[in-house]
């Protein structure tokens, strides 16, 4: 079973269906972050350049089945028509007898904007019927939307049985595929992973499977006082997930068991309350009546000298409470131990990808995954439904 590529299918003059992730944030009609619109660009720069009829399909927000002004497609359109200084048409709908016109007569090298797929609810819950109309606008599917692909919608998995050959993925999933699967299922070594964030529970499937593959793991973030807690340390105030006890001491044994290096924070700052205008160091334990809301200078520098010797490295979840100003150290101080590092670094994950922006790392960083959620099912080793549906 392989996945092909749009290089490797014949588009040309084609009407050709490409699923993108235009999911940006957009405030009073305005994109204040057009990363997912320029990720996109590689993918329909080519199709265009082929003469394929481009037809671009997107979701953004969450309107539940009922259109709204405020999340129609129009100003991506429009920011994507300035990228390709090419042309946008913008059709009100995605589906129905206008959609079909707009398709027919699309010209070899237009590109055709349908409306939010979200206007309908049969989008998400992947309506047979819905999934039909979407595919008769076109001959060929792609999909370059790698953080849709862990959701069985419509656009994303329905839609793709009227494609039998003719089906692949775009330049983005090919390079979120080229890291998150080929870089990570064979690593160079050492292979090290730092993860972090807020809970045991959303990362344990992450954990299990890095626990088959990495030399190192570095563990920080809130999620590191369940792991301390089930190593018999004190925690103080730190919310612990007490059901994931067991969890935590099995993954500690199976690190001793694996000759895993696992490394758990060492020193810590603490405050009494998040909101802290500063913290206090504290050595290996948390005190009483204390939070843990970020590592301390000595196991970032522990965990700087593991990135130092990593080939790769690979980073999902803040290991402090980074969006206040006194417990970012930790957070970017990993994030600039990336960017320095020799080593393919590769970071996932919603918070620690904003992080990476943030300090504007993010250049020098090998791979920036787009995924989010779907690149942490990814991880777990789940097989994505948007994925298994491109196979031939
Ligand atoms: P990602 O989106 O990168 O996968 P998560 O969503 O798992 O990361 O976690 C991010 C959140 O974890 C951030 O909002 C951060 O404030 C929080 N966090 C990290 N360390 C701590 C801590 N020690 N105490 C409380 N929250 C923390
Ligand atoms: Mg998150």
């Amino acid at each position: 079973m392989t996945i092909r590529f749009i290089e490797e299918i014949p588009i040309e003059g084609k009407r050709t269906f490409i699923r993108v992730d235009f999911n940006v944030p957009i405030t009073n009609g305005r994109i204040t972050d057009d990363t997912r619109v320029q990720a996109a660009l590689a993918t329909v720069r080519h199709a265009v350049a082929r003469g394929a009829k481009v037809i671009l399909a997107s979701h953004l927000g969450r309107p539940k089945g009922v259109r709204s002004e405020s999340l129609r497609l129009e100003p991506i359109g429009a920011r994507l028509a300035e990228l390709l200084e090419v042309e946008i048409v913008a059709a009100d709908d995605c589906i129905g007898d206008g959609v079909r016109k707009l398709s027919q007569d699309l010209r070899d090298g237009d590109v055709l904007l349908l409306e939010n797929l979200r206007f309908y609810k049969e989008e998400t819950e992947n309506d047979p019927i819905f999934a039909d109309k979407l595919a008769q606008c076109a001959e060929v599917y792609i999909n370059d939307a790698f953080g849709t692909l862990h959701r069985s919608h419509a656009s994303t998995v329905g839609m793709v049985k009227h494609f039998k050959n003719n089906k692949g993925a775009g330049y983005l999933v090919r390079k979120e595929l080229k890291f998150l699967r080929d870089t990570l299922s064979n690593p160079d070594r050492p292979f090290v992973a730092i993860l972090g964030g807020a809970k045991v529970s959303d990362k344990i499937g992450v954990i299990q499977n890095l626990l088959n593959k990495v030399d190192v793991l570095l563990i920080g973030g809130a999620m590191a006082y369940t792991l301390m807690k089930a190593k018999g340390l004190d925690v103080g105030n730190c919310p612990i997930e007490v059901d994931r006890l067991r969890v935590a001491s099995q993954i500690i044994k199976t690190a001793e068991e694996r000759n895993i290096k696992l490394i758990l924070p060492e020193d810590h700052q603490v405050a009494s309350d998040p909101n802290a205008q500063e913290g206090q160091a504290a050595e290996v334990s948390i005190p009483a009546g204390m939070l843990g809301l970020d590592i301390g200078p000595k196991t970032l520098e522990m965990f700087i000298e593991e990135i130092k010797h990593a080939r790769i490295v690979f980073w999902n979840g803040p290991v402090g409470v980074f969006e206040k100003k006194p417990f970012q150290k930790g957070t970017f101080g990993i994030a600039h131990a990336l960017a320095e590092s020799k080593a393919i670094s590769i970071v996932g994950g919603g918070d620690s990808v904003a992080a990476v922006n943030q300090i504007g790392l993010a250049e020098k960083i090998s791979h920036i995954s787009t995924g989010g959620g779907a690149s942490i099912e990814f991880l777990e080793g789940k097989t994505l439904p948007g994925l298994a549906v491109l196979e031939v």
